[in-house]
């Protein structure tokens, strides 16, 4: 029965060419199906199957790239209200595999405390603004109506930290789809596999509910080739970045409209008004969450002499201990930065333990601080240790911990915190140090909304100007015209 020969064969597909296109000829119009199909046909099978993306997940940038293009092309045609389905099942998905997520990511990068990286990535979920963020403005009289609204950028290439990785996916991602775009995680290749992760959770809940494929994806393997595809790319109209100054400094090159957030290095003022027990509590508390990895956490203290040696007993009674000794402070510096002076990685994020432990010095694994006494050119004030070594600096008056805090800052214009009840104070450091984000009585982590009022970030545009980024942060400004009509004044 299945004994064909060429000819039947041959005198079968004529016949059924002749059926569809009523001539019989194989070498009709393009608008031959047949030629149509087989087109296709020989387009898939040409197509290497990892191309179309494992939930988001691909092999290859350029494919990656394109399928967020396509899903670009698709997710325009949504309205408010579906974004906001999205965003739910997005939220709903990530929030059930917070756990998961954390301690994922705590064992791939050997870096932080899962309990703080919960507690961070909940933040991203809780505080990120959705769609409301895009408030719409008006114009109207005798000229008619005129309306600004804020329309979607496109495609978006956003470079993520080690850091934060998921921290910064959760709150880039929903920020960023809450404002239309589709999004291109470009992550560290110390966090790529929770990335992964994370990433393919997002995808599963938004087809969950029937929504387009691929509005956010990544590369199972990125590296510097991978993002730099990506930064040239002609359809990846904006790039966000949220890392260290090279990374920022790569992405406000790319000829592309820019996000940078960069680098902190934050000072912590204390002076002779402020409620010293709640400070030395406060300060513990915002340097040690996850192992001072955040970007805005308190990196150096500056107190003013009169209670210096009050504040260092109280933050002495609470999770932190003192090194007086000048060859073990020397020893500390040699383990935790590198002979040029840089820091040494191996101990970024890690427990004041583990790190005493290199030189041969147990302490408790409840002290989450180690602090010691230095002077201003000391480098650990100087680098972003991120870790949890605090410096601590003695000044004569307000005047010049004000002056230092602003030097040791270095320009980022990032984040500064003030321990004082005296309000000129306050606003002088305030007005001196031009920080993005300011934080008085508090832990650092106020500033992005933990314990605190205003929206939660993981990407603070220091650099670029942007502030504490939201939907609104990823949209362009459009204007929309009526004249003469639609005024009812
Ligand atoms: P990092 O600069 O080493 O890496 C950040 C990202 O940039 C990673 O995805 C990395 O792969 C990529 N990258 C770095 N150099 C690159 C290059 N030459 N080409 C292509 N890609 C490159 O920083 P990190 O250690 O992952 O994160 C810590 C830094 O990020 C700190 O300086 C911290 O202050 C900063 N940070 C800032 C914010 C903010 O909101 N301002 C938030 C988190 C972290």
């Amino acid at each position: 029965m299945n004994d064909f020969n060429m000819i039947d064969i041959e005198s079968i597909v004529k016949n059924v060419v002749k059926e569809l296109t009523g001539n019989g000829s194989v070498e009709a119009s393009s608008a031959n199906p047949i030629m149509n199909i087989e087109k296709k046909i020989i387009g898939f099978a040409n197509t290497n199957m990892s191309s179309e993306g494992e939930l988001g997940v691909f092999e290859d940038m350029n494919d990656a790239i394109e399928h967020a293009w396509i899903a670009e092309q698709e997710y325009r045609k949504f309205g408010l209200d579906k974004r906001t389905q999205i965003l739910e099942a997005f939220k709903a998905e990530v929030r059930k595999n917070v756990e998961e997520i954390s301690r994922r990511t705590f064992e791939e990068t050997g870096m932080g405390r899962y309990e703080d990286k919960v507690l961070k990535n909940k933040l991203a979920l809780d505080k990120t603004p959705g769609v409301e963020d895009l408030e719409a403005g008006v114009t109207t009289g005798d000229g008619g109506l005129t309306l600004y609204e804020m329309s979607p950028f496109g495609v978006i290439g956003a470079i993520a930290p080690s850091t934060n990785p998921t921290e910064t996916i959760i709150n880039n991602g929903l920020s960023m789809l809450a404002a239309g775009n589709t999004v291109i995680f470009s992550p560290h290749p110390g966090a790529k596999d929770v990335s992964v992760f994370i990433v393919q959770l997002i995808n599963k809940a938004i087809e969950s509910i029937n929504g387009p494929k691929n509005l956010i994806v990544t590369v199972r393997k990125p590296s510097i080739e991978s993002t730099n595809i990506m930064l040239s790319h002609p359809k990846v109209t904006m790039i966000c970045a949220t890392g260290g100054p090279g990374i920022v400094k790569i992405a406000l090159s790319s000829g592309k409209k820019a996000i940078g957030a960069g680098a902190g290095n934050p000072p912590v003022v204390v002076d002779e008004t402020a409620d010293i027990e709640k400070a030395a509590i406060d300060i513990i508390d915002g340097c040690s969450f996850d192992n001072n990895l955040p970007c805005i956490c308190e990196k150096e203290v500056i107190v003013v002499d009169k209670v210096a040696d009050y504040l260092k007993t109280c933050m002495s009674k609470y999770c932190a201990v003192e090194i007086t000794d000048k060859n073990l402070i020397k020893q500390l510096e040699n383990l935790v930065l590198t002979e040029k002076g840089t820091v040494n990685k191996k101990f970024v994020g890690k427990n004041a333990d583990y790190i005493m432990r290199q030189l041969g010095i147990n302490i408790d694994p409840s002290i989450r601080v180690v602090f010691a006494e230095v002077d201003r050119n000391h480098p650990f004030a100087v680098e972003e240790l991120m870790m949890p070594i605090l410096p601590v600096i003695r000044v004569k008056n307000v005047d010049e911990a004000i002056e230092l805090g602003v030097e040791l800052e270095h320009g980022n214009r990032h984040t500064a915190i003030m321990h004082s009840k005296h309000i000129d104070n306050l606003s002088k450091f305030a007005k001196a140090v031009q920080t993005t984000i300011f934080v008085k009585n508090a832990p650092s982590y106020a500033g992005i909304g933990y314990g605190a009022e205003g929206h939660g970030t993981f990407t603070i545009a220091g650099p670029t100007g942007e502030g504490l980024t939201s939907a609104k942060t990823f949209t362009r400004k459009r204007r929309c015209v009526m004249v003469d009509n639609f005024s009812i004044k």
